[in-house]
């Protein structure tokens, strides 16, 4: 099975830069953290280079 992202909601700081560069994976929840409401939605290499290595906290992983 492919690896799929998910967000440290308790370390997110909600800066919006994974949900404007791959909107496709990313969205903020009710909660008004980040979260991968569709990890297949991309390609890992995106969603490696334009999230995961652009959290500024460090906060997505993959699983
Ligand atoms: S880039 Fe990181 S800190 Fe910013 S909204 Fe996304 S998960 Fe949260």
């Amino acid at each position: 099975m492919a690896k799929e992202p998910w967000v440290d909601q308790d370390v997110c700081i909600s800066c919006g830069l994974c949900t404007d560069n791959v909107p496709e994976v990313f969205r903020f929840a009710d909660n008004g953290k980040a979260e991968a409401y569709d990890p297949a939605g991309a390609s890992e290499d995106v969603i490696q280079r334009d999230a995961v290595d652009v959290c500024p906290v460090s906060c997505i992983h993959w699983r």
